[in-house]
């Protein structure tokens, strides 16, 4: 039986020391201050923002929500983010995603300071993700390597797998693991022979988008498995892209969806807007330059 990781916990935890940094930067007067944007109705998007607020309210973070209706045209949208930019009581810019299809999301995004991306979706942020000099990572893989350090798994040596080549999760996970010394394979829509390349895994993480797409015979017996997929299964449930009750007999470790990678994800944008706070407070030096 695998070892369950409890990303409920451990997000409890990074949640719990960035309310003691967020306490001590207001003893110096500095109250991190965090912008939401959201554009149009989508409920997914409108849970997400309302729990990224709750969860910065726990933390002592400031947050303003701008949200704008569906038919906002770019040209708004980027008036917005210059306007927030140059505020100096909002540290960290997060524009929620998916946006409506007639905005262009990479426009927004390069509209961002990259002193103030705390999503490190800016191409700044990204080329320093890809040289190992960074100041800010993006949430999920972020997220997904705090729960291997806490968890006591070092990717130093191991064969990595990351199903999933996104901008946002499969591409930082794999330069994560890069980092931290494992031998990392990248696999996708096209990869042939995924089956036989995810069973050499020691670690395994899945960012599919597709309900129980891993299954048993792709794990290698006492794996640490990452399920970073948030999908609905053929009842509507919430379910990972880990086919979990088949794969825990087998892995070593295994996150569970919910309460896995999830809670992380919100706990690394909390760190990410303290961090923003401290950089623009001239409390920490970059490379990001004003
Ligand atoms: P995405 O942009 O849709 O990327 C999915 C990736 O999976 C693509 O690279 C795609 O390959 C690959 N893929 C699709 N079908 C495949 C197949 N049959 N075999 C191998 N690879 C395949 O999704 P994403 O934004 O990275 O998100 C992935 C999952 O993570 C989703 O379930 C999402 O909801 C979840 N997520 C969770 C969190 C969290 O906080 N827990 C945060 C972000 C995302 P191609 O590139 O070849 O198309």
């Amino acid at each position: 039986m695998a070892i369950r990781i409890d990303g409920k916990a451990i997000a409890a935890a990074v949640r719990s020391d960035v309310a003691a940094e967020v306490a001590a930067l207001k003893t110096q007067g500095i109250v991190p201050g965090l912008a939401v944007i959201i554009v149009g109705n989508d409920p997914a998007s409108r849970t997400y923002v309302n729990n990224k607020k709750k969860a910065c309210a726990e933390a002592g973070i400031y947050s303003e929500e701008f949200a704008l209706p569906e038919d906002t045209t770019q040209e708004e949208l980027l008036a917005l983010v210059v306007s927030l930019n140059g505020r100096s009581d909002i540290n960290g810019i997060l524009c929620q995603l998916p946006l409506p299809p007639h905005i262009d999301d990479k426009a927004v995004i390069a509209a961002i300071s990259p002193r103030k991306d705390v999503d490190a979706f800016h191409a700044a942020n990204t080329g320093h993700i890809m040289i190992g000099d960074y100041t800010f990572l993006p949430c999920t893989p972020a997220g997904v390597m705090e729960l291997l350090h806490r968890s006591g798994v070092k990717a130093e040596g191991k064969n990595c797998v990351v199903i999933g080549r996104s901008n946002i999760v499969g591409k930082p996970m794999a330069m994560l693991l890069l980092h931290e010394n494992g031998t990392v394979t990248i696999c996708h829509s096209r990869t042939k022979n995924l089956k036989e390349i995810c069973a050499q895994a020691d670690i395994l993480v899945a960012a599919v988008g597709k309900p129980k797409f891993v299954t048993a015979d792709m794990v290698k017996p006492g794996a640490v498995v990452i399920d970073v997929g948030m999908d609905r299964d053929e009842n509507g449930k919430l379910c990972g892209d880990v086919d979990y009750a088949a794969v825990e007999p087998v892995a070593g470790y295994i996150t569970p969806v919910p309460g896995g990678v999830g809670p992380m994800t919100i706990a690394m944008l909390l760190k990410n807007t303290v961090t923003a706070a401290k950089l623009q407070n001239a409390l920490l030096t970059d490379s990001l330059g004003k």
